[in-house]
């Protein structure tokens, strides 16, 4: 697929494909389910893009190949030239769940992926470049707290510091901020889109907001309800950074009116 982002924004134009998807197919064969049909994906350095369908369409299935966290039953996953084969370093997730181990102090939450990796000498060595991270992420003197004295924002906050704590230049994002109340879900996207700006990360959001995914994106994709394949890719050309008061403008709401017509149509084709 040629990427429309990249025909209608100059700057896009010399950016360089990281990830490329090219006839990714999923079958659950135990199942007999069909998830994903013929999805074809690339995504530019430092582009944010997200996939936006009905509960059930695909969109965490098609993450987890992203990541290496299931095969495709047909199709090549690529990232930065070398196939997925299984997780990777250069690939950072994050979930609807953030999933801290209740008996770890968040800084212990947040150096694990490293101890895991490379030991307990390595993760003591992460300490400083966590720090660095929460205090980034406005948890400053959070550092000993447990999961249980923080808030649903600060825990998903924590989430993304554990995310970014083995550097990655690749974002994988399904559902994270959906759990949130709405006035903390519209502070944690601005937070996102600064984090992935300073590090020109590479994004791909799941979503089931239409606005979060105009809000943030350079595309989106409209996934059909199963199996899930890309019905449109909607080129959001509004300017960055991108405010929340944009959200009240004309050009948001057309953007808007025209994914959830996208959605109507897939939903009965
Ligand atoms: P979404 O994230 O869009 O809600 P999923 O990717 O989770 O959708 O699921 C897509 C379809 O695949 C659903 O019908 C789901 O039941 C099925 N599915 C997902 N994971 C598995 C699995 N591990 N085994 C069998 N079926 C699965
Ligand atoms: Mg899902």
């Amino acid at each position: 697929m040629s990427n429309a982002a990249q025909k209608n924004d100059p700057a896009a134009q010399h950016a360089r494909p990281v990830y490329v998807l090219r006839g990714v197919n999923k079958f659950y064969a135990r199942r007999g389910v069909h998830a994903l049909d013929d999805v074809n994906l690339t995504l530019a350095e430092g582009s944010f893009s997200s996939v936006i369908g009905a509960s059930g369409c695909g969109k965490s299935t098609l993450l987890k190949i992203m990541a290496g966290l299931t095969p495709p039953s047909s199709g090549s996953v690529m990232l930065e030239g070398r196939p997925v084969m299984g997780p990777r370093d250069d690939i950072g997730m994050m979930f609807q769940q953030a999933t801290l181990f209740p008996w770890r102090t968040v800084l212990e939450n947040i150096v694990l992926p490293i101890e895991i990796r490379d030991g307990k000498k390595a993760a003591q060595a992460a300490h400083g470049r966590a720090r660095d991270l929460l205090s980034m992420a406005g948890l400053n003197g959070f550092e000993q707290a447990y999961p249980n004295e923080l808030s649903g924002g600060m825990a998903q906050r924590a989430a993304i510091c554990r995310m970014l704590v083995s550097e990655p230049s690749v974002l994988l994002l399904d559902e994270p901020f959906s759990a949130l109340d709405e006035l903390t879900r519209d502070f944690m996207n601005m937070e996102l889109q600064r984090i992935c700006r300073e590090r020109n990360a590479t994004a791909f959001l799941v979503t089931h907001s239409i606005q979060e995914a105009v809000i943030l994106s350079d595309v989106v994709y409209v996934m059909s309800p199963r199996p899930g394949r890309f019905v449109e890719e909607v080129v959001i050309d509004l300017p960055r950074p991108r405010t929340l008061e944009m959200m009240t403008t004309p050009q948001f709401g057309a953007l808007v009116d025209r994914i959830r017509s996208h959605l109507d149509e897939g939903a009965f084709t």
